[in-house]
């Protein structure tokens, strides 16, 4: 237990009543990079949010960095500033310059002083590629580049784990290259995630374990090359296909 970071045991989760995770146990090492595939509907998102409990488990339990979040005894908000997510949607504030929306979190949560966010702040946007941006407005900026902010402020909590939520899928191809670059070289630093993607490039390079999910299950687990290139069953193999 001591070297995994995220474990998520017999999950059942779900809203309203309907089950959208059906018995899900998965758990992400230290450093390891895990990507989650499966199709539209499948419980992926909803997986990710289990695991900060910002959906809450019918059944099963969560530990983060040793705690169990399910356990009733843990302050949900200080384990989540231990993390970072990052949606399909940037989520940044579009009144607020570049630097400002990495340095915000950093002087909320964290309690630095302006001069340290913001000096901690340009220094994430120069490993982003995104020094000389920090004066301007989210909109001023592309779609990749506005997802390479939205990495630089998930980054600034230093998080034990980063969790990323199809970051690329809503932009144009042309754009998506710069991001995955960015997530690559994230990835290289050591720390662990769990990311949900359909990149099969980036999964390749990147993950040491691919997941894939079906009606709120996991239909197949393993190392990244054996899941993208021996698949054991005909249903991943023709959802492989059909992301490709
Ligand atoms: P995925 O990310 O794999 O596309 P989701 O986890 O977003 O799947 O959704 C799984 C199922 O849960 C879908 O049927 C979706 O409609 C439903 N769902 C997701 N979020 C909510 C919500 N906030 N309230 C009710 N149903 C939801
Ligand atoms: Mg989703």
């Amino acid at each position: 237990m001591r070297d995994e970071i995220l474990v998520l045991e017999d999950i059942e989760a779900g809203y309203e009543g309907t089950p959208v995770i059906r018995g899900v146990s998965l758990s992400v090492r230290r450093g390891e990079k895990v990507v989650v595939m499966g199709p539209s509907g499948s419980g992926k998102s909803t997986l990710l949010k289990v695991a900060v409990l910002l959906v809450k488990p019918w059944k099963g339990r969560v530990w983060l960095d040793g705690e169990e979040l399910t356990s009733g005894r843990v302050d949900l908000r200080k384990a989540r500033a231990k993390t970072g997510f990052v949606f399909q949607s940037y989520n940044l504030f579009p009144h607020m310059k570049v630097i400002d929306n990495v340095a915000l979190p950093l002087r909320i949560v964290k309690g630095y002083d302006k001069a340290r966010a913001r000096e901690k702040a340009a220094s994430l946007l120069r490993q982003v590629g995104l020094a000389g941006f920090e004066e301007k407005y989210p909109l001023q900026l592309s779609g990749g580049q506005q997802q390479r902010v939205a990495i630089a402020r998930a980054l600034a909590m230093d998080p034990v784990i980063l969790f990323l939520d199809e970051p690329t899928s809503a932009l144009d191809p042309e754009l998506k290259g710069e991001v995955l670059d960015v997530l690559l070289e994230v990835a290289k630093q050591g720390i662990a995630m769990l990311a949900v993607t359909h990149e099969l490039d980036f999964a390749r390079e990147a993950a040491d374990r691919i997941v894939i999910m079906e009606h709120g299950r996991i239909i197949e687990e393993g190392p990244a090359q054996q899941i993208l290139d021996s698949p054991s069953t005909p249903r991943v193999k023709e959802f492989l296909r059909l992301v490709r």
